[in-house]
């Protein structure tokens, strides 16, 4: 396939390079990052998207992410499609599929889960939101960048996906860091926490795989100083979409809000800032009630 790449950083660079390497023709453009191997450098966003059958976009934010859709679906040939693999708020995925249709274009909101290790894996979860015809026309390519695609429904479906399990791990993490906290202030040895905990009805994903205490459980960022990993001011960006789509859907979500809050104080008042999210342990640990 003819493929138009926009966005090539930490995640985006090393999904066209698999395209690339399974034969895909690749035309790439960033408005920074270098061109990954096996990608042909377009001068435009413009100019990689006229003659694709496909242009994937992985931006940082919805905002920018409408920008450039509306550069490119003018000159993309009809019946081409706009899959955005981007986490952006639901009602950018929205505008963005309702202007390539209103222009004969397909479009997809296929947000990622899986990080950069996945992406250059090619081991990623795609949740797809849009038309099945698009999907199937994507499918080849989203087995080549990931090892799931799962079509979550119509335009927006994906990216409400992403941040409903986003706000359950944003949650999750500060249950179980908050959980160790007190355990410690209780005497109780961490690896007895775990192993009672990753067994018993406290168990979850942040806990079993991905546990915030060093030493204890499989090797997590905890145990490489919190580098991330997934790192808090990410899981900030996708707690407060949760919220954003919340707050547009009347939904009532106040652990996603309290969660959102904490992240927000972490990053932007305290030392989160490139740290990987589950450092809210050593946060919480140096803290008491007031
Ligand atoms: P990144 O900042 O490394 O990459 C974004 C790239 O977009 C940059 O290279 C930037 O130069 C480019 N860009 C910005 N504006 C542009 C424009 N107008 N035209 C062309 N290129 C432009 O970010 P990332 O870590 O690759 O994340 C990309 C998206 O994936 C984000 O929406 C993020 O939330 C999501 N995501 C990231 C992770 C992760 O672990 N990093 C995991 C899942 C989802």
């Amino acid at each position: 396939m003819k493929i138009a790449f926009i966005g090539l950083g930490n995640m985006g660079g090393p999904m066209a390079a698999n395209l690339a390497a399974a034969g895909h023709d690749v035309a790439g453009f960033d408005l920074a990052a270098p061109m990954p191997e096996g990608v042909s450098k377009a001068e435009t966003a413009t100019a990689a998207a006229e003659a694709a059958d496909v242009v994937v976009t992985m931006l940082p934010n919805g905002q920018i992410l409408r920008a450039v859709a509306g550069d490119v679906i003018p000159a993309m040939r009809a019946g081409a499609v706009l899959c955005d693999c981007s986490t952006v708020d639901v009602d950018s995925a929205r505008a963005v599929a309702a202007q390539a249709a209103s222009a004969g274009m397909g479009a997809l909101d296929a947000p990622v889960s899986g990080g950069v290790g996945g992406a250059a894996g090619g081991t990623l979860t795609f949740m797809v939101g849009g038309g099945a015809d698009a999907f199937d026309t994507v499918k080849p390519l989203f087995d080549i960048m990931g090892q799931k695609a799962v079509h979550c429904g119509d335009a927006g479906a994906g990216q409400a996906a992403k941040i409903c399990n986003n706000m359950i791990l944003g949650v999750t993490m500060v249950a179980t860091c908050e959980a160790f906290a007190l355990a410690d202030k209780l005497g109780l040895d961490r690896g007895k926490m775990f192993d009672v905990v990753s067994t018993s009805s406290g168990y979850s994903w942040t806990m079993n795989a991905y546990c915030p205490a060093p030493g204890v459980g499989p090797q997590s960022p905890a145990d490489n100083g919190y580098t991330p990993g997934f790192a808090a001011e990410l899981m900030l960006k996708d707690l407060r979409l949760s919220q954003q789509a919340a707050e547009s859907a009347d939904a009532d979500t106040p652990m996603g809000e309290l969660a959102r809050a904490l992240y927000e104080q972490f990053v932007e008042a305290e030392d989160g800032l490139g740290k990987d999210f589950s450092a809210m342990l050593p946060r919480f640990e140096g803290r008491g009630r007031r």
